[in-house]
């Protein structure tokens, strides 16, 4: 979480098209860098398997980039978390809003790791400084299109808590939106459902970010965002590094917002949990091998690894799904295990006999030592 704040504050280096690079801004008219950035944002979401859209609503350097998972059951059903990528001019912009864009991409993450009934989106947004422009553009084409947006939940800015304060979270719902309320009703629930240190606080009439774009057409959205009466002292100033976040609030927020998107959605296909296990021995002998790495990979690249013991032993819960499965082990030939199966509440033993690596071979050669007693 932290790494991807700061490779969005230009601390890091990201990883975009075939090569490294250090974006020094996310000023949505800043040319190659917010087109880097929103390359990057949209490579990223294509690598866990989303389908992604990159959505010119003004120049097509600064497009939004939205992320999808088509729901199986009820597609049109649209689920949105989103946040805006674009900063203002001279500042890094670490909590407004690398924040609430982290959160969107370990949102992306996750969820992709599971099966879903409904559409899940992942959106972020260019343009939001300049007066919610880009999401602007979205709610509109979505209206025009009757798109069935059930709820967008907007992350701007959360990330900033004063050491040692309360930890509060600001929750902004509109009067005239119906179900807005209790959509920030749920999400103060997920917070004490789920032991989260944090205090929510709901409230209305806050209109500056990308959910006032979705009210205005009348979807049901929230705000979510740090304490009002706690703002952020580095607001559009160079000071909004990373530095001057809290990871462990920040840490939290982003936890209680993935989990609200969820239990908003409703439309979690239950996969259940089974596990894998099995041993790793030598093919030539059947010694187990012990340090051996078995890697479990899923359909969408997530990899899950796991050592074996003194006997040669793994064992790792999954989520149900099929997994290639590979192991290897120091001085052997890795070998791997496609179409393996996790089946809820089940044990799939997968065993592995690697095969030595042929060392040439080298002859010593003692000389008798003369001349000691
Ligand atoms: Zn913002």
């Amino acid at each position: 979480m932290h790494t991807y704040d700061r490779q969005l504050a230009g601390e890091l280096p990201v990883w975009v098209d075939g090569a490294w690079y250090t974006i020094p801004s996310r000023y949505t008219y800043s040319g190659i860098p917010i087109q880097k950035t929103t390359s990057y944002v949209g490579q990223y979401m294509e690598n866990l398997g989303l389908d992604v859209e990159y959505h010119n609503w003004g120049g097509s350097t600064y497009p939004n980039v939205i992320g999808e998972i088509t729901g199986l059951i009820n597609p049109d059903d649209i689920f949105i978390i989103g946040a805006h990528i674009d900063d203002v001019q001279g500042t890094p912009g670490a909590d407004d809003n690398g924040s609430g864009s982290v959160a969107t991409f370990l949102a992306a993450d996750i969820l992709t790791q599971y099966q879903w009934g409904c559409t899940l989106r992942f959106a972020l947004w260019t343009g939001e400084e300049q007066g919610l422009n880009g999401s602007h553009a979205y709610a509109q084409r979505s209206y025009n299109a009757g798109e069935n947006i059930v709820g967008y939940l907007n992350l701007d800015m959360i990330a900033w808590n004063t050491p040692n304060s309360a930890q509060t979270i600001s929750l902004y719902y509109s009067y005239s939106v119906p179900g807005s309320l209790a959509f920030a009703q749920l999400f103060s629930d997920v917070v004490g459902a789920y032991n989260l240190n944090l205090v929510p606080v709901l409230g209305t009439g806050v209109t500056g970010s990308d959910h006032a774009s979705f009210w205005q057409f009348g979807y049901n959205s929230i705000l979510a965002i740090e304490d009002n009466g706690d703002f952020n002292p580095y607001y559009h100033c160079p000071g909004d590094t990373p530095t001057h976040t809290d990871l462990s609030y920040f840490t939290d927020f982003v936890k209680a917002s993935i989990a609200t998107f969820v239990h908003k959605s409703e439309c979690l296909i239950p996969s259940g949990l089974g596990s894998l296990d099995g041993h790793v021995t030598a093919s030539s002998g059947g010694a187990p091998i012990d340090g051996a790495t078995v890697s479990t990979e899923d359909s969408q690249g997530h990899s899950y690894p796991t050592t074996t013991d003194a006997i040669g032993y793994y064992t790792q819960t999954l989520v149900a799904n099929t997994y290639t499965v590979t192991a290897s082990a120091y001085g052997y030939q890795p070998t791997t295990i496609s179409g393996a199966e996790v089946i809820t509440d089940t044990v799939t033993t997968l065993d592995f006999s690697l095969v030595a690596i042929v060392e040439p071979l080298v002859y010593y050669i003692y000389l008798p030592l003369v001349g000691r007693k």
